[in-house]
């Protein structure tokens, strides 16, 4: 729907199954428990699981209040902050930044891939971020709104994977906080 919020043309009907408080602690514990049995990480899994999670929460700053508590309650929450295009785009980018500063210290490259690769998709995730506030809104067809979004994770799953097995943790006298 053109102009349901200033910053975003989409408006989210019905999704109590990704985007309710509770599916969310849901999911977090399923990717979680993924991530151990893959991984055998406890600490990692507990922190995936957490990042699941941390996702309602992001959203319940930007979004209207269409967030459900669960999947079967009729309250929703959501403080709207998609409606005011500089304020997000300033929170929204320093979010970001900050994600990507603590990945690039706590990370370091093996190789000039693992270096240029990072920001390549840094610059990617930015330059997508602003094309999708001043782009015009997407198609109203379903199918090719989904088949784009599938293609559009798809590159940016591929590149974050390729990128983070170029990199390593970086040892404790590497980091300069
Ligand atoms: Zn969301």
């Amino acid at each position: 729907m053109r102009g349901y919020t200033k910053m975003n043309a989409l408006e989210f009907l019905y999704f109590p199954y990704t985007h309710s408080l509770l599916m969310g602690a849901v999911w977090g514990v399923v990717v979680g428990a993924l991530y151990w049995l893959l991984k055998k990480d406890k600490r990692g899994a507990v922190i995936v699981g957490l990042c699941v999670l941390s996702h309602w929460f992001f959203d319940l700053v930007v979004h209207t209040a269409d967030l459900p508590l669960t999947p079967f309650s009729d309250y929703k929450a959501g403080f709207g902050l998609w409606n005011y295009v500089v304020v997000t785009m300033i929170v929204e980018t320093l979010i970001f930044l900050t994600g990507t500063y603590i990945y690039a210290t706590f990370t370091k490259a093996k190789n000039k891939s693992g270096k240029w690769g990072l920001w390549t998709l840094v610059t990617f995730l930015l330059a997508f971020s602003f094309y999708n506030t001043f782009a015009p809104p997407p198609p109203d067809s379903v199918t090719i709104l989904f088949y784009s979004l599938i293609i559009l994770m798809g590159v940016i799953i591929g590149l974050a994977y390729w990128v983070d097995r170029n990199r390593e943790v970086a040892q404790v006298r590497d980091i300069t906080i």
